[in-house]
């Protein structure tokens, strides 16, 4: 599909949107895969994007993709901070994160039925690449355990024949949070 710039009731154009402008920096690749971040990158290797008050552009995409977030926060499930394609995003816990957050405002949880994988399942990550399917609360808290240590999720993650993402899911306080 083309791209029409969009014009006014004069027929003059209007400014380009925040949209059209994010993923002209975006390297869209298959639906499972990573979405790399194309424009300026920060210290962390996260995408720059300033848009809805958000600087990063992995918070953009999700915001483009899923609507306001307020503060919470926007984890990659796939560990790879230039990432941004909305599927491997998810919104995390602030109490898990505390560290890891800049921006001082309320904290908005969505999680249970208001979360998109309860409103779109077919967006969910399936089998092995899914967080709490091969999990127990052992392995659950050992993990959180050396996180709690400062261990690196990855090396976390091959010391228990996980992928990176369980680590990183938990590390976000996603998956197993009542624990
Ligand atoms: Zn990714």
């Amino acid at each position: 599909m083309r791209f029409q710039r969009p014009t006014g009731p004069d027929g003059r154009f209007l400014p380009v949107s925040p949209e059209r402008r994010f993923w002209k920096r975006v390297d869209k690749q298959g639906p499972e895969e990573c979405w790399n971040w194309l424009g300026a990158k920060d210290k962390d290797g996260y995408g720059v994007f300033r848009a809805f008050k958000e600087s990063r552009a992995h918070r953009v995409s999700y915001i483009l993709w899923r609507g306001e977030i307020g503060a919470s926060l926007v984890c990659h499930a796939c560990d790879n901070p230039s990432c941004v394609n909305p599927v491997h995003l998810f919104l995390g816990s602030h109490q898990d994160n505390a560290s890891d957050r800049q921006s001082k405002g309320r904290y908005d949880s969505i999680r249970g039925e208001k979360h998109y994988t309860h409103k779109s399942p077919e967006k969910r990550m399936r089998g092995s690449k899914h967080g709490n399917s091969i999990l127990n609360e052992d392995t659950v808290l050992l993990i959180k355990g050396r996180l709690a240590q400062g261990d690196r999720g990855i090396d976390i993650a091959s010391d228990l024949g996980l992928t990176k993402s369980h680590v990183s899911l938990i590390k976000c306080g996603k998956a197993w949070s009542w624990l």
